[in-house]
């Protein structure tokens, strides 16, 4: 008997290939398309855990790429949506509750002066990059390798490093994430390796007078959690002034977790543009453009457009209204890093005493798990480390009731729901994958 015959799928294979008549791959977010008969439809979830509707039970490390911040369903933040409802929606009219919300921004990241709101991370980062064009009055932009900032056709350039040679001293090529992306764009993306300060400098004397922006994910959220140094970020930044290019440091998934400011203020570096959504308001969606306010009041009339139908919607706007005082005014963020700090100790210990080398890479509330000594410090080096050990076993873990992306290069999540009971479960599931992937990597091998 395999780990997968342990969990019966029976009831979302079915459901799959209902969907797949209606909906492309069957889901509703590409990224939701595990496999044919790996693909799980939910149904429900409540604190660290999620079940799916054949009734299996997953503590979950994904937590919606980052949203369920305080766990799913939580009362408090769903007791102020309720609330929200009762205002009625969306009015193409301002209410209230927008400015309590901006005030309380404000509070907590030093130097968000002011502040906008959109739906997605997506949305807050295309309209961040066209406030940084209409105010600098460019068009180009600098991407850091590794990062992503949403699909919208200007993000959507990175390095391949796939088809790349590990220690090769050309550049991996700059393609588009997909098809439909019109190549006549690529010219204005530019692209730098993460931490490296030379490379940086080079490109900013080439380009930095055309820049309007350059935008870095300070801990790379979508790409293990990699982690710029803060001599680079500085760097960023005195570059940034030097050239008249704005400098957006993208908090879509660091924001409001990683600290209260968000990673820019454990840098102690104040950026010019700053994007927030995803721990904002536990799931509601909302999203923050905040910024400096010279910067910032070039949205309005004759400046950058900026707007939406549903943008602060009454129920968005009343969970991000709780989910920040919660988020602010409580130890939630303290206690789940260091729940985050127990399980890397416990998944530690398990590898250590079966000698397999590994690290850690990010910040305790979302943590990269890498199969090599030393963890990346920019994307090109994710290639040297055995990823195929980590893909292997989160495909048993998924088996045995644990939750993290398949893909080594998505975080682990934290949330203040995550307790002891998730822990030990988390825990037992961990060694036993362990183990299964060094079979089933030694079976390979043989064969
Ligand atoms: N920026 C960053 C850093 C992100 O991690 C993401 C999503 O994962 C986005 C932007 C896009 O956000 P959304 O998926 O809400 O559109």
């Amino acid at each position: 008997m395999t780990l997968a015959d342990q969990r019966n799928l029976t009831k979302s294979n079915a459901q799959f290939q209902r969907a797949l008549k209606r909906l492309p791959l069957g889901v509703a977010s590409s990224f939701r398309y595990w496999g044919d008969d790996r693909t799980i439809y939910v149904a429900r979830g409540k604190g660290g855990r999620i079940w799916d509707i054949d009734g299996n039970g997953y503590v979950d490390y994904r937590l919606g790429y980052g949203p369920a911040i305080l766990g799913y369903a939580d009362a408090r933040v769903d007791a102020a949506a309720r609330k929200g409802m009762e205002v009625g929606g969306v009015f193409a009219l301002s209410t209230e509750r927008e400015l309590t919300v901006a005030d309380r921004i404000a509070k907590m990241v030093p130097g968000m002066d002011l502040v906008r709101y959109s739906n997605s991370g997506t949305e807050a980062v295309m309209a961040a990059l066209r406030l940084a064009r209409a105010h600098t009055g460019r068009d180009s932009y600098l991407l850091v390798e590794g990062g992503y900032h949403g699909l919208f056709d200007a993000a959507m350039w990175m390095a391949d490093v796939e088809d790349w040679e590990a220690g090769s001293n050309r550049d991996p090529d700059i393609i588009s994430y997909s098809k439909g992306i019109p190549q006549t764009l690529k010219s204005l993306a530019h692209l730098v390796p993460m931490n490296n300060m030379q490379r940086l400098e080079d490109v900013f004397r080439r380009y930095g007078n055309t820049m309007a922006a350059m935008l870095i994910e300070p801990i790379q959220g979508n790409c293990c959690g990699i982690l710029a140094t803060p001599e680079y970020v500085r760097l960023a930044r005195k570059l940034c002034d030097e050239y008249g290019v704005l400098l957006i440091i993208d908090e879509v998934k660091t924001g409001f977790r990683v600290a209260r400011g968000g990673i820019q203020s454990l840098l102690g570096v104040t950026p010019d543009i700053s994007t927030f959504a995803k721990a904002m308001a536990n799931g509601y969606p909302i999203a923050a453009i905040a910024g400096r306010e010279d910067v910032m009041r070039t949205f309005g009339y004759n400046g950058a457009a900026h707007g939406g139908t549903y943008t602060a919607h009454s129920v968005s706007i009343a969970a991000a209204e709780e989910c920040l005082r919660i988020l602010d005014e409580t130890d939630a963020l303290a206690n789940l890093a260091t729940y985050g700090k127990t399980l890397q100790n416990g998944i530690a210990k398990i590898l250590d005493d079966r000698n397999i080398v590994h690290s850690f890479t990010g910040h305790d509330s979302m943590f990269g798990l890498f199969f090599a000594e030393k963890a990346p410090d920019n994307y090109r080096d994710w290639k040297k480390s055995d990823y195929t050990f980590y893909d292997t076993m989160a495909h048993h873990l998924h088996d045995l009731g644990i939750i993290v992306e398949p893909d080594s290069r998505e975080p682990w999540f934290m949330c203040e729901a995550h307790d002891q009971s998730c822990l030990s479960d988390t825990l037992k599931a961990v060694e036993i994958a362990v183990d299964q992937t060094q079979q089933d990597l030694e079976d390979a091998a043989r064969s």
